[in-house]
């Protein structure tokens, strides 16, 4: 079987003796930096949109996963200051206790019907969210089946839950049925009612690919296994309304699929607040209200985000033209790269995946392999005023160190083309670099 336990939760790491703990991390920091794995913020002073001013110089966003260019989006802002005035900042305890206000029923009213499921339960993070689905959903003696290149919170929430793991290689829809067979014959074999659920994200964050939902969706549906989705990053970008990856693949018309248990998507990407969501059934959401440890102690975000997430959906629905912007945006782009021989995409693409699995949303990644060079591109395009953050392991697996190069409906053809033209500067000086 083609599954492989997930991978540990430490980094490799000698054992230290001796010493403080002061001088035991510093050697790890040490090797960190050895390694070009050592990773440093940058201070943004005002709004994070399209160009960004970051040691009193601006730069060109490239990185961020402001898809329709909503976080800088007065709109937000104002409906925001309306909530703040009316409601002050903080919300004061958990939903259960006495949290939860109406701008956050409201906003989880409006999300269910988007998503188009009955209800729709709000959490602080995405993270919480996969956490409080997996942990409260799963246990001991579940099975959790899960593509390798899930987002860590999903990978996180599965470990947690305590449930089997089993991690599949990415996007391979055969070993995810060999898994649930598996499973199944696990599952007679003690008559018992345990759960098995798969989970995936909609939009790989990384690689920009899709997963196959409609395989994914049909497979669960013959082993009676539960299909979770987390569309962190087609939420507000696919599909002909926006509702995402499902509706992206409704769009092309194939054979019907049966609709995902559990959806998952944020409201701090294309929506411009911060927050996520779980969409699905009445029970579901019953069951994660009394079960879903990351929301039942956890303070309830300001109603004020949630005012400004509300608006940010006003604004998915009604203008489509901001997606419409994001897709010429990401065509120019790709167009531009093709002249410049650099085909963005997954290194998946590069082991001979079908076509479907290319990069067809914002983000579009340039594989670099060593961290060296990824990190030496992004340094040659901060000094041109492009910032375009360069993606290491962990965060990927190891020798696919990247570009994360991601598009918005904000950039002004005038910034993608620069972009472009520094990035060829940038990789023949790479080039000149690894000859001489
Ligand atoms: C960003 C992201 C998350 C986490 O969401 P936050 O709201 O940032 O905590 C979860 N899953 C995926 C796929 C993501 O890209």
């Amino acid at each position: 079987m083609s599954a492989t336990a997930a991978p540990t939760a430490r980094p490799a790491a000698q054992p230290e003796r001796g010493g403080s703990l002061e001088q035991r991390l510093a050697a790890r920091l040490e090797r960190l930096r050895a390694a070009d794995l050592y990773r440093v913020r940058r201070v943004v002073e005002g709004g994070h949109g399209a160009v960004l001013r970051v040691d009193g110089r601006d730069c060109v966003n490239f990185c961020s996963n402001d898809y329709l260019g909503l976080a800088t989006d007065p709109r937000l802002a104002r409906a925001a200051q309306r909530a703040l005035e009316r409601c002050g900042t903080g919300s004061g305890a958990s939903a259960l206790i006495c949290g939860y206000n109406a701008e956050h029923a409201r906003l989880e009213e409006e999300l269910a019907d988007f998503a188009g499921r009955p209800r729709a339960l709000l959490f602080s993070t995405g993270w919480a969210a996969n956490l409080g689905v997996l942990r409260g959903l799963l246990g001991k003696g579940d099975t959790l089946v899960a593509d390798e290149l899930n987002h860590a919170s999903l990978i996180d929430g599965g470990r947690l839950s305590g449930a089997d793991y089993l991690r599949m290689p990415h996007g391979d829809v055969a070993a995810f049925g060999r898994a649930l067979a598996a499973a199944d014959a696990g599952g007679a074999a003690s008559g018992d009612q345990r759960e098995v659920l798969v989970a995936t994200d909609g939009v790989f964050s990384m690689d920009g690919d899709l997963a196959d939902l409609p395989s994914l969706a049909r497979l669960c549906q013959a082993h009676g296994a539960s299909l979770m989705v987390d569309d962190a990053h087609g939420f507000g970008v696919l599909g002909r309304t926006g509702r995402g990856t499902l509706e992206h693949f409704s769009d092309l018309g194939g054979a019907p699929f049966p609709i995902p248990d559990i959806y998952v998507a944020t409201l701090g990407k294309s929506i411009g607040a911060a927050g996520a969501f779980v969409a699905g059934s009445d029970q579901l959401i019953e069951y994660l209200v009394q079960r879903a440890r990351s929301w039942i102690f956890s303070t309830a975000p300001p109603p004020a985000i949630a005012a400004a997430a509300r608006e940010g959906l006003r604004i998915v629905r009604t203008q489509p033209e901001l997606r419409a912007r994001l897709f010429e945006n990401i065509a120019r782009f790709r167009r531009g790269a093709a002249q410049l021989g650099i085909e963005p995409g997954p290194p998946a693409a590069a082991q001979g995946l079908p076509a479907a699995v290319q990069a067809q949303t914002p983000i579009q990644p340039l594989v670099l392999g060593a961290e060296s060079r990824a990190l030496a591109l992004s340094a040659f395009l901060r000094e041109r005023g492009y910032w375009v953050a360069a993606i290491r392991p962990p965060t990927v697996p190891a020798g696919t160190a990247r570009l994360r190069i991601t598009l918005s409906a904000a950039h002004t053809a005038a910034q993608i083309d620069g972009l472009l033209q520094a990035l060829g500067d940038g990789l023949r000086a790479l080039r000149g670099g690894a000859e001489s």
